[in-house]
C-alpha cells in the first residue's frame, strides 16, 4: 500500500571512474575492436560493482583484472554455443498517407478548429502576421506594446495553435485538463514552461499527450526515448543515452558509469515488468543528465530490501538497482503494488578543468 521512495548515492562512482581504463585494455587486448567490446567493458564493470562492497579498495584493481577476463572467456563460449543476436522483430512504422487529398481537407478542418480556439484579439493578431505578413514592430505600435512582448506573446500563440491542431487532428478530446496546456508548452520548447507545467511527469502517465506529442517530442533532439522490451532494447537503451551524454559533455568514463546505469534499470525492467520505457534528458538547471526508467509492472514489494547491495532476485549477473544507485549522484525509487515503477536518477557533468 502507498508509495515508496528511495534516494540517494554513496560515493563508489570515482573508484569505478578510475578502474574504466584499465578495464578497457585488458578487454581490448583479447578482443581488439570485436563490436562486444564495449558491452564487455560495461559487463565487467557491472560486476566488479556489485562485488565492490565485499572487496578491500587496494584488491579492486586486480580483481576487476580477473573479472575481466573472466567475462571475455565467458563471452567467447556463449558465442560459440548460439547466436546472441536474433534479428529484429519488423520496425513498425507510419503507413504512407493513402490519400493527399483527403488528409489535407482533415488538416484545414484542424486548422480552422484550432484558431477558433483564440480569441478574436488573438486571432487577428496571428493572422496579421502569419498571414498578412504585418511585423512585430507594427503589431507592437497597432497594440500600444514592444515588439519583444508582441514575439514572445505570438510564440506562444503559435504553441497553443500547434497543440490545438494535434488535439483537433486526434479527433479525440483530451483525458485531462493538463493534456493542452503540456502540448502547448512541448510545442513552446520552452524549458522553464516545460518544468512549470510539470510536462516529463504528465507524460509518463498519459498515453494520449505521448501519442499526440509524439511529433513535437521526436523533434526534440536532445530527448531519448527508447522502449524496453527484449535485450535487445537494454542495448539500444544504453547505447542511446550514451550518445546523449557525449553530447552533454560527459567524458568517457561517465559516459560508461550512467550507461551501465541505464542498462540496470532498463534489464529490471525487461526481467519484472516485461515492457515499459526509458527516456533521458539534459538537466534543465545545470550540466547534467536525468535518466526516467518508468513500467507498468507489478511494483517492488519491498523497495528497501531491493536497493540494498548484494540483493538480487536474477542470476547473479549485474549490479541491479543497488548497482545503479551507486553510478548515479540521485536516484529516486517510485513504486506501487500493481501499478509499476518509476526510477528517476541524475547525474552531473564534472566542471571542466
Ligand atoms: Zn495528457
Amino acid at each position: 500500500m502507498g508509495a515508496s521512495a528511495v534516494s540517494g548515492a554513496d560515493g563508489r562512482g570515482p573508484e569505478v571512474a578510475a578502474l574504466h581504463p584499465m578495464i578497457t585494455r585488458v578487454v581490448r587486448s583479447r578482443v581488439g575492436n570485436h563490436p562486444a567490446a564495449e558491452d564487455l567493458v560495461q559487463e565487467t564493470l557491472a560486476r566488479v560493482l556489485g562485488a565492490a562492497p565485499r572487496i578491500e579498495p587496494g584488491r579492486l584493481e586486480a580483481y576487476a583484472v580477473t573479472t575481466a577476463r573472466n567475462v571475455v572467456a565467458s563471452h567467447w563460449r556463449e558465442q560459440a554455443t548460439h547466436t546472441r543476436h536474433q534479428p529484429r522483430l519488423l520496425d513498425l512504422e507510419e503507413p504512407p498517407s493513402p490519400d493527399e487529398g483527403i488528409l489535407s481537407a482533415e488538416d484545414r478542418t484542424a486548422v480552422r478548429a484550432a484558431l477558433g480556439t483564440l480569441t478574436a484579439d488573438e486571432r487577428d493578431l496571428v493572422l496579421a502576421h502569419e498571414v498578412d505578413g504585418v511585423s512585430t514592430r507594427q503589431l507592437a505600435t497597432r497594440f500600444n506594446s514592444t515588439p519583444g512582448a508582441v514575439a514572445a506573446q505570438l510564440h506562444r500563440l503559435r504553441a497553443r495553435l500547434r497543440a490545438e491542431y494535434l488535439v483537433a487532428a486526434s479527433r479525440t478530446e483530451p483525458p485531462t485538463e493538463r493534456c493542452r496546456p503540456v502540448l502547448a508548452a512541448l510545442a513552446g520548447r520552452d524549458t522553464r514552461r516545460r518544468r512549470e507545467v510539470g510536462v516529463d511527469e504528465h507524460l509518463d502517465t498519459c498515453d494520449f499527450c505521448q501519442v499526440v506529442g509524439g511529433s513535437l517530442t521526436i523533434a526534440d533532439e536532445r530527448r531519448v526515448v527508447v522502449d524496453v522490451a527484449t535485450d535487445r532494447d537494454i542495448v539500444d537503451a544504453r547505447q542511446a543515452v550514451r550518445r546523449l551524454a557525449a553530447e552533454l559533455g560527459f567524458d568517457a568514463a561517465d559516459q560508461t558509469l550512467i550507461s551501465t546505469a541505464v542498462s540496470e534499470v532498463a534489464r529490471n525492467i525487461v526481467k519484472f515488468a516485461e515492457r515499459g520505457r526509458v527516456t533521458a534528458d539534459p538537466l534543465p538547471d545545470e550540466p547534467g543528465i536525468r535518466v526516467v526508467a518508468r513500467d507498468r509492472g507489478p511494483g517492488i514489494p519491498d523497495v528497501e530490501r531491493a536497493m540494498r547491495d548484494g540483493f538480487t532476485t536474477y542470476g547473479g549477473l549485474g549490479l541491479g538497482l543497488p548497482g545503479a544507485r551507486r553510478l548515479m549522484h540521485t536516484f529516486d525509487v517510485q513504486t506501487r503494488a500493481g501499478q509499476g515503477t518509476t526510477i528517476t536518477m541524475t547525474r552531473l557533468r564534472k566542471d571542466p578543468g
